[in-house]
């Protein structure tokens, strides 16, 4: 098994304009305590491999305020939401 941590980041992006695509982000710093997945877990699931992934195929403004709520609340700061 791959050690926590060093899984590669995995992203969705959403299908609004380029420019202000909304996108989240799980980094490697992730350690799959699944703060984000109680949260959501119609966008964040914690994998077999550890590690938080997205499995939202698209993110809308609806989801904006979970999102930085699953972003303050993660304990390593794995999460980024750009956009
Ligand atoms: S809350 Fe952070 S550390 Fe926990 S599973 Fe989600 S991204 Fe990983």
């Amino acid at each position: 098994m791959r050690p926590a941590g060093t899984g590669p980041a995995t992203e969705v992006r959403t299908s609004q304009p380029k420019e202000d695509r909304m996108k989240i982000t799980v980094g490697g710093m992730c350690t799959g305590f699944g703060i984000c997945e109680n949260i959501r877990p119609d966008v964040f699931e914690v994998g077999d491999d550890g590690l938080a992934h997205i499995v939202a195929d698209e993110l809308t403004e609806d989801d904006r305020a979970d999102l930085e709520l699953a972003v303050a609340e993660c304990p390593t700061q794995a999460l980024r939401l750009d956009g």
